[in-house]
């Protein structure tokens, strides 16, 4: 992102809509979800309204319904406000080591003032990132460990799901980082 800000291509002057459901189909991995609900529980997020928000926006965008004819999630995303968006002025909240690939590698990469072609994700940075931190085996051990039944999701499920696993009990979220540490002490820490 610095690379392209020297190259005089920023966010500057877009209203994010790559955070909104014009452009965003976002879905995080398992190493991802655990790195966000990490630092909501650091910085005591109030889970009951996330969970709300999250909900809101699972059923205002069906994100938990597949059309018809439609098997896989992978055979189709669907766009949608992330939740956690602030709008044009705000933007995100979310640090940027907490922020997941797929929003970290979405950048402005042409400057022609049209953001529909102007702006797209650079999948093969994204790609080498993730090896390099041997994060396959991480995401397996993950989804075993806390019997996920998917390998993305969109960011609200997926919010939902972990709030729903660990709740508001610190510990045993804890107890659960700890065991993936002893397993990969990177990139969790
Ligand atoms: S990546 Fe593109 S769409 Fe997203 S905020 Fe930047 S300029 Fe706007
Ligand atoms: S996590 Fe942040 S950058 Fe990614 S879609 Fe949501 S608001 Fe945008």
């Amino acid at each position: 992102m610095t690379q392209l800000e020297s190259r005089g291509l920023s966010c500057l002057g877009c209203t994010g809509v790559c955070c909104t459901d014009v452009a965003n189909s976002m879905m995080v991995t398992p190493i991802e979800i655990v790195d966000l609900f990490s630092y909501l529980l650091k910085s005591k997020a109030d889970l009951q309204s996330l969970n709300e928000k999250m909900m809101v926006s699972v059923i205002k965008y069906k994100l938990d319904i597949l059309p018809p004819g439609i098997k896989k999630k992978s055979q189709f995303r669907r766009t949608y406000t992330c939740p956690f968006f602030l709008g044009s002025e705000f933007g995100c909240p979310l640090p940027r080591d907490i922020k997941p690939y797929g929003c970290l590698g979405f950048n402005r990469q042409k400057n022609e003032n049209n953001i529909d072609n102007d702006c797209w994700s650079k999948k093969e940075i994204l790609e080498s990132q993730s090896k390099a931190n041997n994060e396959a085996e991480l995401n397996i051990w993950i989804k075993t460990e806390l019997n996920l039944d998917w390998d993305k999701e969109y960011l609200p499920l997926a919010v939902i799901h972990f709030i729903h696993l660990f709740g508001i009990d610190d510990n045993s979220f804890e107890n659960f980082l700890q065991r993936a540490r002893l397993f990969a002490p990177h990139p969790l820490d």
